[in-house]
């Protein structure tokens, strides 16, 4: 056998192998214990794909060692970068960090769709002019996998660049002027289909497939933002899975184009896994995927101030500490605040402190409390918090009347009644955390602010409310201190 058949054999048996180690990498994802031999898993699977595929250049394409050097340099270089940011970036930010990474995908895929198209015209430029389509040339699949990873590779980047601004606080707008309507994104997309039929299957000079190249990419991107300016802050957990989704299929498509079949699988994977989170996501907030995508809820990222609050009675953690000392029960419920303040050490240290004590100790964890999900299991886990004592909405939810005190510990959204009482609220029908059930409620937050879906919160003047106004990791040392002194 020669060696390049060798080397193909090589080559697929190093794609096989680098697939099952991404599937098995997101099977660990999905449990906390697991999670982070997943992620070095599936790393190792793409620095496997890597150099399978540097090596398929080297023989098959013959690729020079200036163009490997070009490639391994731009590589490390992504690299470098990724993981500079990486390393930099604080837990809070990290949703508006994935969502910019998720549009860095999308806008490879559509740079690969965008440089196929010349490519191939060049090469069959005379057959170009004997009216060849460039379906008929590269075949229609070859047409509709390039129109397809242009358009959805180019809606991911700027779709995910709005997202990305609208998370970090950078753009609170919904709409540019119609931009952003439904019936402009239908036009959009009605005009991407017509460009995409037109350069696939009608154009037949170098010249129209340049224009139908270009135009496509212009529109896309103009959907892109049109589709998520719309979308809520308070969504957009939801819309960066969906985008998540949508840079897996720009991925798949590109791995059809260039015949490269790890990245149609690795593509499926993200597209698939993007989909599944967005249902899970949606279920958490009870939003169903079309309301979300029209837009409704809106995030204050900014945070409004009092809303008028008339009966909020305050304490202080010296009040507080003889409560928690004389409860068999306690629920701690970590919310966004406590990831801000980076009291995860203190809390382990206050749970630890009052279970010697006696007290039982548990923590309610809501889908999406924080930034992100899984955002609570992380913050507890860096502090080691012992998994068993962290219990999901459903778990607990029932428990909370038979509770003596609950600790809101920087949450505000995902314990609000008016998710349940409220038909008006635009956070209704969202399963919350039944906190006001509890004997005694103390919620620990620096103001009466709202938090991030901007809205008020009843719960704050309750009767069996108590506000500790500190910062988390403040609140939480006074109590330590005040605990250890009784
Ligand atoms: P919220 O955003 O509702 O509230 C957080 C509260 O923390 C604020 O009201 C703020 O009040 C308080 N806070 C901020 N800093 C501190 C601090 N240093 N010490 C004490 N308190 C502090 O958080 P929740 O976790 O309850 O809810 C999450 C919200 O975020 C939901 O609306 C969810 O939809 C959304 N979301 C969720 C994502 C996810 O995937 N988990 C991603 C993006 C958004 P004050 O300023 O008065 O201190």
């Amino acid at each position: 056998m020669s060696l390049q058949a060798w080397v193909a054999i090589a080559d697929e048996l190093a794609y096989i192998l680098a697939g099952a180690l991404f599937t098995i990498g997101i099977i660990r994802l999905g449990r906390v214990k697991s999670a982070r031999s997943g992620n070095t898993l599936a790393t190792w699977g793409m620095a496997l794909a890597i150099a399978a595929t540097v090596t398929w250049l080297l023989v098959f394409k013959r690729w020079t060692a200036e163009s490997v050097m070009w490639a391994l340099a731009s590589g490390g270089l992504g690299s470098g970068l990724g993981w500079w940011m990486a390393a930099r970036v604080p837990m809070t930010a990290m949703p508006e960090f994935v969502a910019f990474f998720n549009g860095l995908g999308g806008l490879a895929s559509m740079l690969v769709g965008m440089a196929e198209i010349p490519k191939l015209a060049q090469a069959t430029r005379g057959m170009f002019a004997s009216r060849l389509t460039l379906a008929r040339f590269g075949g229609a699949d070859f047409a509709i996998a390039d129109s397809l990873a242009i358009v959805v590779g180019a809606v991911t980047f700027s779709g995910s660049m709005i997202a990305y601004a609208k998370l970090a606080g950078k753009l609170h707008k919904n709409r540019f002027g119609v931009l952003g309507s439904l019936p402009v994104n239908a036009g959009l997309g009605l005009l991407c289909v017509l460009f995409a039929v037109w350069g696939g299957f009608i154009a037949h000079d170098p010249a129209s497939l340049f224009l139908s190249n270009w135009g496509l990419t212009a529109l896309a991107l103009v959907l892109g933002v049109g589709l998520t300016m719309p979308i809520g802050g308070a969504d957009m957990p939801v819309a960066i899975a969906l985008l998540n989704s949508y840079s897996g299929i720009a991925g798949m498509t590109t791995g059809f184009i260039l015949q490269n079949n790890l990245l149609i699988v690795g593509g499926s994977l993200v597209g698939a896994s993007g989909i599944i989170l967005t249902q899970v996501m949606c279920k958490a907030m009870n939003r169903s995927l079309t309301n979300v995508l029209i837009g409704g809820l809106q995030a204050d990222t900014g945070g409004k101030k009092d809303e008028g609050y008339t009966k909020v009675k305050s304490t202080s953690a010296e009040e507080v500490a003889p409560l928690l000392d004389a409860a068999s029960s306690v629920i701690i419920v970590p919310g966004y605040g406590l990831a801000v303040a980076q009291a995860q050490h203190k809390v382990r240290e206050l749970a630890t402190l009052l279970e010697k004590k006696g007290v039982l100790v548990r923590y309610a964890i809501h889908p999406v409390a924080g930034r992100m999900p899984g955002h609570m299991n992380i913050l507890l886990a860096e502090a080691d918090v012992p998994f068993e004592q962290l219990l999901e909405l459903d778990r607990i939810n029932d428990d909370f009347k038979n509770t003596d005190v609950v600790l809101i510990l920087g949450a505000n959204d995902v314990c609000n009644p008016a998710a349940t009482n409220d038909p008006a609220s635009p956070i209704a029908g969202m399963p919350v955390l039944k906190v006001w059930e509890a004997r005694t409620v103390v919620v620990v937050k620096r103001s009466l602010a709202a938090g991030y879906a901007g809205i008020r919160n009843e719960l704050f003047q309750l009767d069996n409310s108590l506000m500790l106004l500190a910062d988390a990791k403040k609140a939480l040392e006074d109590l330590v201190s005040e605990l250890k002194a009784l």
